[in-house]
């Protein structure tokens, strides 16, 4: 279907205005969305489909208290353990309390999420103290956007904008009647169609999910490029916590095949874990085997996998009947088979890949961030609730609730703002594309590009980090920085490969300088050369800005 903008702006009147943009469309997008639209006009863009995101592709579930056993005071304290000294307790707790309702509210929508008796049917995951996860069998992702989506799309003041890039927040930095300390955001400029258009709105959220792309190996889709970090960064926005980037121990490491993610799930209902010469290992590293925190499971899997010389280790789930397996591993069982694995019978094969950020943009558990108008929710977002290292599942709940938040603040002050729109200068790349489409030559560069910086991170600023290291990469990032120079600028720049590639340099500097700054390992950092876990005086945030590069600050 064609994009309404560029359908209404033929003659390159490229402007759009809402009172409430939504970026994004995984699981905290949606949810702003339906929040927003209550009380405001919506637009919610997103860079390919409506369906295309993290939340899609979930699996295990989403933690909730609301098992029989199970208390609030439980999953905050699972949480914080979790989170080893750095999560913000008041968000934890607004997140495990609003939680319930939010849940139950996507029960009520139609969310048909597997149940036993008159109870969802509670699954364990790693580091949860209950059987509190709900899911539909292992695309509870899937299950929730469904949901979501068609809500959304039967809202009418919601208006969807698919294939719209977003490529920088428009503020009133360079507005020459400008009054306030305080930048104000007013939307953002977008790619549609090859032309540069401006979105302006009266609130803006940023829910661009996370960033796992800028590794080789991961979970993530193809759009989870960093984009939303990087705008937020280069428009002046606070961004905590970079430094800790989850590793989830286990995707499909097979021929031909992506790394599919096998959700912890499986270890929660009994998978084991092997290495090459078939030794069952975890004992070894934590009291909890195989269900001890991702980044004990993560590195565990790094050492073996080092010790044996070989490229992966296996996860067996063949003691499980055959039943079981299939009502509860579907999407699993149907992915594995396609590539010639069964199950059932088979061993699979996985290693660590690139899963979740829990650093990103500072927000208040209003989801405001330090620019005016602009909320954030969602991974891309940091309120703290995860501290060094998130819980299984609780991404979800994060974005249900924070994004439902996010929602009804924006719209708010969405209302409380002047109905005409103020006038921000039109950035210089707004317009039609002069030049031809990106050529070959500059798909070729810009994937040599992004492999480098994957490469790289990959190397030394993964699993296992180390000073020398991290300076290695931090001067191979500069320089390949130097090379795309003035890119964004260029106002020629109109090609969605490019200006990825420099949103996943800004977004590897961004980790790169977070992790030397860190001289300790807590959560899912760590440092071979600083390798004491949870110093004390470490108990701080790295803060970094544009302009201000790097401060340590309290929680
Ligand atoms: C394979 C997998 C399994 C997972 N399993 C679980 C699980 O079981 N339980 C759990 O709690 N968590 C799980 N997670 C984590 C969780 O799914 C995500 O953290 C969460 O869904 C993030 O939601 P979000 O709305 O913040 O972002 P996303 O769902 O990633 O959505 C981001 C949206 O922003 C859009 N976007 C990005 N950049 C731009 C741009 N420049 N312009 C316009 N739009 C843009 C994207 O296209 C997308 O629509 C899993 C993650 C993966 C990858």
């Amino acid at each position: 279907m064609e994009n309404p903008i560029a359908a209404m702006n033929p003659e390159g009147h490229l402007s759009w205005d809402t009172d409430v943009l939504i970026i994004g469309s995984g699981a905290a997008g949606l949810r702003a969305a339906l929040a927003a639209s209550e009380h405001a006009d919506v637009t919610l863009i997103t860079k390919t489909t409506l369906t295309e995101s993290n939340t899609h592709y979930a699996q295990g579930g989403i933690a909730v208290a609301m098992n029989l056993d199970d208390t609030i005071a439980l999953h905050i304290k699972d949480t914080t353990a979790a989170g080893a000294g750095l999560c913000d307790v008041k968000a934890v707790e607004m997140m495990v309390s609003e939680g319930i309702p939010r849940v139950a509210e996507l029960l009520d929508w139609g969310a048909n999420f597997d149940w036993e008796g008159t109870l969802p049917r509670f699954t364990q995951e790693a580091a949860h103290s209950r059987r509190r996860i709900v899911h539909k069998g292992d695309a509870t992702g899937r299950e929730t956007t469904d949901v979501l989506i068609q809500r959304v799309r039967n809202t009418e003041r919601i208006q969807v904008l698919q294939n719209t890039f977003a490529i920088d927040l428009l503020t009133d930095a360079d507005a020459s009647e400008r009054h306030e300390d305080i930048l104000t955001c007013y939307g953002v400029t977008a790619i549609v169609e090859e032309q540069i258009v401006c979105i302006r709105a009266k609130a803006t959220i940023l829910a661009t999910g996370g960033l796992g792309r800028i590794y080789p190996c991961t979970s993530n889709p193809k759009v989870a490029t960093g984009d939303g970090f990087a705008a937020a960064w280069r428009a002046g926005c606070e961004m905590i916590d970079m430094e800790f980037v989850q590793f989830h121990p286990t995707t499909l490491f097979l021929d031909g095949a992506p790394n599919f993610l096998i959700s912890e799930a499986v270890r929660g209902e009994g998978g084991k874990l092997l290495n090459i010469r078939g030794e069952r290992f975890m004992e070894k590293y934590h009291e909890k085997g195989e269900l001890a925190p991702r980044d004990v499971v993560s590195r565990a899997i790094q050492i073996e996998m080092d010790l044996t010389g070989f490229p992966c280790v296996y996860l067996d789930i063949t003691h499980k009947p055959k039943d079981f397996i299939l009502e509860r591993f579907p999407t699993i069982s149907d992915t594995t088979k396609h590539y010639g694995l069964d199950i059932n019978i088979d061993l699979i094969p996985v290693r660590p890949g690139a899963h979740f950020m829990m650093g990103g943009i500072r927000t208040n558990t209003d989801t405001q961030t330090n620019l005016k108008g602009l909320y954030a929710c969602g991974e891309v977002a940091c309120t703290g609730v995860h501290g060094a290292n998130r819980l299984a599942s609780n991404s979800l709940l994060e974005c249900l609730v924070y994004g439902a938040r996010a929602g009804t603040n924006a719209t708010a002050f969405a209302r409380s703002q002047p109905e005409d729109p103020p006038n921000i200068p039109v950035p210089s790349n707004v317009g039609p594309s002069l030049a031809p489409p990106a050529g070959e030559a500059v798909e070729t560069h810009t994937e040599a590009t992004k492999n480098a910086i994957r490469e790289t991170l990959w190397e030394n600023v993964s699993i296992e980090r180390n000073g020398e290291g991290l300076q290695e990469t931090l001067a191979e990032l500069q320089d390949l920085t130097a090379n795309l120079e003035n890119l964004l600028t260029n106002p020629e720049v109109k090609d969605v490969a490019t200006i990825e590639t420099v949103n996943m340099l800004n977004v590897a500097l961004m980790i790169t300088q977070s992790a030397l700054t860190r001289t300790e390992s807590r959560g899912a950092h760590y440092r071979a050369d600083f390798p004491t876990p949870n110093d004390p005086t470490w108990q701080r945030r790295v803060l970094i800005t544009r302009d201000n590069p790097l401060e340590v600050v309290p929680l």
